[in-house]
């Protein structure tokens, strides 16, 4: 079966999207930690310290969600400065550190700012969360340090726009990173991975969610997505430089970066 996503617009594709992520909002980070067997925190993790988060660094994290990235990215600059790094980032430590977490879905926004709260980020000012379309930010050309995107640039309508987007908002030196399913390569290991995505996920998504389609079309929008060359050059393509790609779990994501000079 299949959710049929080729034959339909691109109008409709982004609302079908936007029906997913607004089914899904409530029971995404049960289903992450399920699908993944929690590997997606250790992939966040991998993610953000390839990132290399300063205190006083903007940042953007585009199809935050609910706000996984975001949180690392904060606690990590925190750390730092309680490592005594203070004096290091004396001069930066005057400006503040701004991580802005981006996504168009409200629902998945609404998620993350109550998540901020429980974790006692409610007084931090340097979390801001907006409503806004990775395909065309709101933010100023040249303002951002680094841009992540994780688990998000699968669902856009138009990746090249996104890459487009990403560059025109990163400072010089600014780095972009995307952590993403990806292709995994490998004979029986491709084979067991498929029978576990074709067939436990939406089933566990029909269990745990009450919702196979959304999680059928979760799957679906993973084989459609780019191998893992094809989209590093689309990454040059946008403009970027030494564009780089690291696979984790022999391809089942990839980490993707590149640098604007
Ligand atoms: N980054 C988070 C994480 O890793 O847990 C959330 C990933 S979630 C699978 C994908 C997110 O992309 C959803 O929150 C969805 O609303 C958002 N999204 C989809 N299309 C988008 C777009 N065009 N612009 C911004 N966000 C978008």
């Amino acid at each position: 079966t299949s959710f049929g996503f080729k034959e339909v617009n691109e109008e409709e594709k982004a609302r079908m999207v936007g029906n997913v992520f607004t089914n899904v909002a409530a029971s995404y980070d049960v289903m992450n930690d399920l699908m993944s067997a929690g590997l997606h925190r250790l992939w966040k993790d991998r993610l953000v310290s390839k990132l290399n988060p300063f205190p006083g660094m903007k940042h953007l994290d585009v199809a935050g969600g609910t706000g996984d990235v975001a949180f690392r990215i904060l606690e990590t600059i925190n750390k730092a400065k309680l490592r005594g790094l203070r004096d290091v980032f004396e001069d930066t430590l005057e400006e503040e550190t701004q991580i802005y977490v981006c996504d168009i879905n409200p629902s998945m926004l609404n998620v993350g700012k109550q998540r901020a709260l429980e974790r006692g980020f409610g007084q931090d000012r340097s979390l801001v969360w907006v409503e806004g379309d990775a395909e065309n930010l709101s933010f100023k050309n040249d303002s951002m340090d680094g841009y992540t995107i994780a688990f998000g640039i699968r669902n856009v309508t138009h990746i090249e726009k996104v890459l487009n987007e990403a560059y025109r908002v990163l400072k010089r030196g600014g780095r972009f990173l995307c952590l993403e399913l990806s292709h995994v390569d490998i004979p029986i290991f491709k084979e067991l991975y498929d029978l576990y995505s074709f067939s436990v996920i939406p089933a566990m998504g029909e269990l745990v969610a009450g919702d196979r389609g959304s999680y059928q079309y979760l799957v679906e929008s993973i084989r459609r997505f780019p191998p893992q060359d094809k989209f590093a050059s689309m990454i040059a393509d946008a403009g970027f430089q030494k564009v780089e790609y690291e696979n984790l779990v022999g391809g089942v994501v990839a980490i993707h970066s590149g640098l604007k000079v």
